[in-house]
């Protein structure tokens, strides 16, 4: 089905980037049921760096995950830029996240045999981005996170907080309108988190994307536009 909302052109409306109604996700197990996500009524405006925080179990990572296009709602709507992704089947949001989503993981998922340019690259490989547009991209999104000295380097060379680096590059490479990011610095020391968390802000201001990062870290406060508090799949204050 073709979505009868047309997508606002970059700065065009006030429309929200992101909008949810009554979103539910229930996991079945077994013959108990847990509602992960009971009601989430959300709007977060284009171009803001939202965090969304809540003791474990609250239901971060399963918010991220319907928003993203990662897994389907059981009830209730998500748009994300205008558009209703939340029936789509499990192909068309594989082809939307890949052109759309950057995801940025607390465990790093990059490919201990490739070097930081080649692990970015890689994600343009799978976009099918042609020979020198991939490079120039490849080698713009490591200059970005400061890692140009380090472009030939394999993941175990470097330091945690470079291979942070090397994968919000790679997330950053295709250009995407939408950041999600699920305990980022959870692994990171506080001044190595701090100095991902103000990249992440700059980020956000310079390259026009919306961005939402679940966290339980405190540090995050100070970065970003907004916080929004969960509790047991309910949105506690926003
Ligand atoms: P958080 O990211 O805040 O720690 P989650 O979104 O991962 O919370 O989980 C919310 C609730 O949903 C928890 O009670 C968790 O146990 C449950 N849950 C998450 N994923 C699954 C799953 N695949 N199957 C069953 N229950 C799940
Ligand atoms: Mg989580």
């Amino acid at each position: 089905m073709e979505t009868t909302q047309a997508i606002s052109p970059l700065g065009g409306s006030n429309e929200p980037a992101i909008e949810t109604h009554d979103l539910a996700r229930i996991y079945r197990r077994g013959l108990q049921s847990v509602h992960a996500l009971d009601g989430v009524n959300l709007e977060i405006g284009a171009g803001q760096f939202v965090a969304i925080k809540g003791r474990s179990g609250s239901g971060k990572t399963t918010l991220l995950n319907c928003i993203s296009g990662l897994d389907q709602p059981t009830a209730g709507t998500v748009h994300v830029y205008g558009q209703e992704i939340g029936r789509w089947p499990e192909s068309r949001r594989t082809t939307w996240r890949r052109e759309q989503v950057g995801f940025i993981f607390q465990s790093l998922g990059l490919l201990p045999v490739l070097s930081a340019y080649e692990n970015v690259e890689l994600v343009l490989r799978l976009n099918s981005v042609g020979g020198k547009q991939r490079h120039d991209a490849t080698v713009e999104a490591l200059e970005l996170v400061g890692l140009t000295k380090w472009i030939d380097h394999r993941p175990y060379e470097l330091s945690g907080g470079q291979q942070q680096r090397v994968a919000i590059a790679r997330a950053l490479a295709s250009s995407p309108r939408l950041l999600i990011a699920d305990e980022p610095t959870g692994n990171l020391d506080s001044k190595t988190a701090h100095s991902i968390l103000a990249l992440f802000r700059s980020i956000v201001r310079e390259r026009n994307v919306t961005m939402l990062m679940a966290t339980h870290d405190t540090l995050a406060d100070d970065y970003v536009d907004r916080i929004i508090n969960l509790s047991d799949g309910h949105i506690i204050s926003s």
